[in-house]
């Protein structure tokens, strides 16, 4: 029997790269992405096309209503600036959207539940961890405790990146076929083209560079 998964999608590069490994491997893979009213809300699109283009059945979850109960961060409130500079600089905290994976993985575990699923796939990984609290493997584990706990269902987290930096992320994608430019959106400031300066564009460009699809 092959695994059937739930795979948090944001349209992003590893997530991407997350859904045709699991299609790659096999797996019965429903997608869910959320919008959650972020500023770069443009990354559903891309998601949408991903799915459209692997036959993965795709919802999207519409809490716009939640952003405004999640505010104080560059993403999700209009008044705060999105930083510009390194991912793992201290300024990135302002793009920490209050206990985000939690909501977000607290609804999909339950979508996974109910569609029979023995697990929920997540693409967080290493360079996730300096600024990102519920990115970090801590997090991850009592998740899916309490996850397991909460249900009558066996269910699973599964990360595979969960150790990876961008770059071995990258190179998986491009041996699975990812054009990252064309299937992929990351700029959290969500203009016509990539911004190039905030911490996700730079994490992004860097990594392309490495595997020389940039
Ligand atoms: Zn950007």
């Amino acid at each position: 029997m092959p695994n059937k998964t739930v795979c948090l999608l944001s349209g992003g590069m590893d997530s991407t790269t997350l859904l045709y490994h699991l299609v790659n491997e096999g797996d019965d893979v429903l997608a869910i992405s959320f919008d959650y009213g972020q500023r770069h809300g443009k990354e559903l699109e891309y998601a949408a096309k991903t799915c459209e283009k692997l036959k993965v059945n795709h919802r999207i979850c519409n809490i716009g209503g939640v952003g405004a109960f999640l505010q104080g961060n560059a993403l999700t409130s209009k008044d705060i600036e999105v930083p510009e500079g390194h991912y793992e600089d201290e300024s990135m905290r302002l793009t920490v959207v209050p206990n985000r994976n939690m909501i977000l993985m607290s609804i999909a575990g339950g979508y996974a539940v109910s569609q029979a699923c023995n697990r929920l796939a997540i693409a967080v990984h290493a360079g996730d961890h300096a600024v990102y609290p519920d990115c970090r493997p801590v997090f991850v584990g009592y998740f899916e405790k309490a996850l397991q706990v909460g249900n009558y269902e066996p269910i699973s987290v599964y990360t595979p990146f969960l150790k990876w930096r961008k770059t071995k992320i990258a190179k998986l994608g491009q041996r699975l076929g990812i054009n990252y430019e064309e299937e992929t959106w990351s700029c959290y400031k969500g203009g016509e083209e990539p911004c190039g300066k905030c911490g996700t564009c730079i994490e992004r460009m860097e990594a392309l560079k490495r595997i020389g699809q940039k």
